[in-house]
């Protein structure tokens, strides 16, 4: 370099660290250009501290929350039109930020996280879970996965962009939401249905995915694009009752166990969607030996009629099968996770009956939870639980509406933006899409046509604590965390990288 412009150039990088030392000044105290990354980790947690601190648990709701980070926004600098604290119910407010773009032709990004948490008694952790405590490497606290970690690093990825004066080529919009853990009625729920115009997006990134680590390896990142279909059956048995001592056979309680017997033996037939085939193909490499073989055979069956271009979720009969894949598909399918993944499912989750121990029962009842691929039927999943309880006498009927929501196809905007933004952390980690076998706040969104993608931090697949006691975060997993959701937002709103 000519030593003019060296000089020349050391003159803008002085400027230019000036400006953001007193840029930065203003945001976080104490925050110093030199270590822009470390000193963002700090304010990372320094956020994630306030949010354990305010308790979120249900009845509570999450306003107090959401107060404190649009304090956070206003601080910044972003204009009150872009800061909405809105919502049905005074204590579930929700909070929209938005911080602009250069483009606004182009449909913003959604960044979406809940603030409230799952109850956690003092009486049951090793440390208050309402404290952030540091033990061993790690953060423990309610909400340090599920999900007030990824909220931070949501609010401090926004702060960063403001205080850089990073213009976006698309919106970037941040809602942090009440109530997905009791039920998201006044969260994105409302959100959707009352404010659409303040969360429009092309696509949402939120959580239900991320890193694993497989004894003590970081081995694959998990990117989840599709979920479940949550749906219950009531099943109920009744008769006039009477005295016990004059019993008669098939009372309410012993026709009911008889039902759910026959229930238990049930088994849907296993479908593959874009999403679960990627899975199984990806999988394969990493798990290698006969497992890994199986899966590969599964994903690169031949399906009916599919000839060359499948249908976005297609039937798997066994016997349409070639023999080692309709073999592989069982074998998988006796580990709980992959059977989950391959087929609808529905087991007995609570039961209740009789009176009195000396009457006959005149009732009994019991309650099934499904969890539907997301193109099944529901009147066929009824339709077929019927069937295998083969008992007129046993009435069956649904628990509320199912959330049922269309298998959304991959993004390939942005699981390409999420392959890039791993590759360059973790060059031998694989991203894998996945479909979650729970369900979260995504399956509204889906619905509503904003494709949702799970992310998360890396965590121990043995040892996960989300809604458990000592839920907990490593300090390492939490600082890789916020770089690489910073590095996928930066990639997907068209910002100019660091
Ligand atoms: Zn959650």
């Amino acid at each position: 370099m000519h030593p003019g412009a060296r000089a020349a150039a050391v003159a803008v990088l002085l400027a230019a660290l000036v400006t953001l030392v007193l840029a930065a000044d203003r945001l976080f105290p104490g925050l110093t250009s030199r270590q822009p990354a470390r000193e963002l980790d700090r304010a990372a947690r320094e956020i994630l501290e306030e949010l354990v601190a305010i308790n979120t648990v249900e009845p509570r709701g999450s306003t107090e929350a959401a107060l404190a980070m649009a304090a956070r926004f206003r601080a910044a600098g972003f204009p009150d039109e872009d800061i909405h604290l809105v919502g049905p119910l005074p204590h579930k407010q929700n909070l929209v930020v938005r911080l602009r773009g250069t483009r606004p032709e182009l449909k913003p990004l959604l960044l979406l996280a809940h603030l409230d948490v799952v109850e956690a008694r003092r009486e049951d952790w090793s440390t208050d879970p309402f404290t952030l405590a540091e033990k061993d490497g790690y953060l423990y606290g309610r909400g340090t996965t599920d999900m007030k970690d990824m909220a931070a690093c949501w609010v401090v990825t926004l702060l960063d962009m403001k205080r850089r004066g990073i213009r976006p080529q698309r919106d970037v919009v941040l809602a942090l939401t009440a109530d997905e853990e009791g039920g998201s009625a006044n969260g994105v729920e409302w959100l959707v249905k009352t404010r659409r115009d303040l969360i429009e997006a092309a696509f949402c990134l939120t959580e239900g995915g991320g890193g694993q680590i497989h004894d003590g390896r970081y081995t694959v990142y998990t990117l989840q694009a599709a979920e479940k279909v949550y749906l219950t059956f009531r099943l109920e048995a009744t008769d006039p009752g009477g005295h016990s001592a004059l019993p008669r056979r098939g009372n309410p309680i012993v026709r009911l166990a008889a039902a759910l017997g026959r229930l238990d033996s049930l088994q849907f037939p296993a479908r593959l969607n874009e999403v679960t085939r990627s899975f199984f193909a990806r999988m394969a490499d990493v798990e290698g030996g006969s497992i890994g073989l199986d899966m590969r055979r599964l994903a690169e069956a031949p399906l009916p009629g599919a000839g060359g271009s499948s249908p976005p979720s297609t039937l798997l009969l066994r016997s349409t099968l070639p023999a080692d894949a309709a073999d592989a598909e069982r074998r998988l399918s006796r580990q709980p996770y992959f059977n989950a993944l391959l087929r609808t499912t529905c087991t007995a989750t609570r039961i209740e009956g009789g009176h009195a121990e000396n009457a006959l029962p005149q009732r009994a009842i019991a309650w099934v939870n499904c969890r539907l691929l997301p193109d099944d039927s529901p009147d066929e999943v009824e339709r077929a639980l019927v069937e295998a309880i083969r008992d007129a006498n046993v009435k069956v009927t649904r628990v509320g509406d199912p959330s049922q929501g269309p298998a959304a196809p991959l993004v390939p905007e942005v699981v390409q933006a999420v392959e890039d933004a791993v590759a360059e952390m973790w060059p031998h980690v694989i991203v894998v899409p996945t479909m979650l076998t729970g369900a979260t706040d995504g399956r509204i969104l889906r619905r509503a046509g904003i494709p949702p993608s799970g992310l998360g931090a890396f965590e121990d697949i043995s040892d996960s604590r989300a809604h458990g006691r000592d839920e907990r975060i490593g300090i390492r997993q939490f600082r890789e965390e916020r770089a690489l959701l910073a590095a996928i937002v930066t990639r997907l709103s068209g910002a100019p990288s660091r």
